[in-house]
């Protein structure tokens, strides 16, 4: 096994990782703001954070993952007064469609999933430590951070401070680098808008505050991995940093990982260029769960995505090549015992495969280590040269990497039916080979009509047959 190394955005460097207190790792993840269906450019980053834990696990780490969902932020707040809903009501929908489009997209829960709105005390009494440490002031109801006080903000996002006016605040929870200031902690109640009466006074929390204070009551004071989109660097994880390090004087986080942008046909996706999809938009376009995440996983995480129909049609063929090499493994019969050459190259295939994942993850290294080997090993069973020895070691390999890739088992059709899509007859393996078995057992009684039929029905169903010589069948997808 190699070494595992990870880009940590704070030292620019990609670095040996080492946590806290091996085999523990403590990793938080910035959750969706659940005012809308999550969209694929999410999923992107949400997908990176999944092939991340289950890479981490695979390797024997003992994760505690925690994911929020921010239900307190400046949109939920104006949507929710808009509906004259309570948050907890407006927000209901999205949450629970965000838990099944993770599921769909075989995206792992979290060992904690929490909520800003159970967590308002964390963030109130962290906000007073603030307070005691004199990094606050208060302004019309307001409390904020004075950036000026804490000398390492910007040690993450680089940005350059002179010239910023001392004093000048910023009330959204969004904005630019250019408009870097001193932000709000706690926002005073404005007419028709939900608070919380508190300690410090009515009101409610800040969006940075809320993964501060989240992060460290179910993680501890020093985390090893916080994730999110690269958009999140600035403000938001460098206010977490000056929040969380300003009020215990300890390093917040060790490792920061960032995913970049998805772009979708060389452009940035957006509402009004008709270019955004949730997931559900794709589903209703004909494409399976499989291939979106196989198409999101495929590009390194540190690299930009563009999102195009044609790799999510490549991405469908790629889960098929699989998933019918799968199938040649479990279906055909092979000559007894081994072939040298071919043991040792699944050796050389895993070895590659965590090689590449090791590297930064590195899914492009990685899937290419499965898709030479699966290339070479269909080569040498089609000259009848793999040998039946081999069969187990493949399997292996195929269930190590789908541990962390997740697209063999081929439940797309459930899945989709779960999210209320109409799908055509099931092609689940079980189903098919049941068929298989039908039409095999009407050729031997030699009722051809029934055979061509099923043969027919088959083939509606994506599936091709082909008889061998020795009066077996395979089968396998288009
Ligand atoms: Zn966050």
């Amino acid at each position: 096994m190699h070494d595992i190394r990870l880009h940590n955005t704070l030292s620019g460097k990609v670095e040996p990782f080492v946590p806290l207190h091996p085999p523990c790792v403590h990793m938080y993840t910035c959750g969706p703001t659940v005012y809308d269906y999550a969209h694929i450019g999410n999923f992107r980053t949400f997908v990176f954070q999944d092939i991340l834990r289950r890479f981490l696990k695979l390797r024997g780490l003992h994760l505690t993952h925690v994911m929020n969902l921010t239900d307190v932020d400046d949109r939920i707040i104006a949507n929710a007064a808009a509906a004259n809903l309570p948050i907890r009501d407006y927000t209901e929908k999205f949450v629970q469609a965000f838990f099944l489009d993770c599921k769909t997209l075989s995206v792992q829960s979290p060992e904690h999933w929490i909520r800003a709105t159970d967590n308002i005390d964390s963030m109130v009494q962290l906000i007073q430590r603030l307070q005691q440490k004199t990094f606050t002031y208060d302004s019309e109801g307001s409390i904020y951070y004075r950036i000026a006080k804490f000398s390492d903000y910007g040690k993450l996002s680089h940005i350059d401070l002179t010239g910023i006016q001392a004093g000048a605040r910023v009330d959204n929870d969004r904005y630019e680098k250019e408009s870097a200031r001193d932000f709000a902690l706690w926002k005073a109640p404005k007419p028709g808008e939900h608070f919380w009466e508190t300690p410090i006074g009515p009101g409610r929390p800040g969006w940075h505050i809320e993964c501060s204070a989240m992060a460290m009551k179910f993680l501890g004071e020093t985390i090893d991995i916080h994730t999110g989109g690269i958009d999140l660097a600035f403000p938001h994880h460098e206010n977490e940093i000056a929040q969380s390090e300003a009020a215990t004087g300890k390093p917040f986080v060790r490792y920061w990982l960032h995913a970049e942008h998805l772009l979708v046909e060389g452009e940035k996706m957006s509402k009004s260029l008709g270019n955004f999809f949730t997931l559900r938009d794709l589903f209703a376009k004909g494409y399976k769960p499989s291939a979106l995440r196989f198409a999101l996983a495929s590009v390194p995480y540190r690299r930009q995505l563009n999102f195009t129909f044609d790799g999510l049609q490549q991405a469908t063929s790629s889960v098929e090549r699989l998933r019918n090499f799968a199938a040649r493994l479990k279906n055909e019969k092979f000559l007894a015992g081994s072939q040298k050459n071919m043991a040792g190259r699944i050796a050389k295939a895993a070895d590659d495969f965590d090689a590449g994942l090791s590297d930064d993850l590195n899914t492009a290294q990685a899937l290419a280590a499965m898709f030479d080997f699966v290339r070479e090993a269909n080569i040498a069973m089609d000259k009848g040269e793999f040998c039946a020895d081999e069969v187990k070691p493949a399997q292996d390999f195929l269930a190590t990497f789908d541990k962390v890739f997740a697209v063999l088992e081929d439940n797309d059709n459930e899945k989709l039916q779960a999210l209320g899509f109409g799908t055509g007859p099931s092609t689940d393996d079980a189903e098919i080979e049941k068929l298989v078995a039908e039409r095999q057992a009407a050729r031997k009684k030699k009722d051809f009509a029934s055979s061509d039929r099923i043969r027919n029905e088959l083939l509606e169903r994506g599936i091709i047959l082909e008889d061998t010589k020795d009066g077996a069948v395979r089968w396998k997808r288009k």
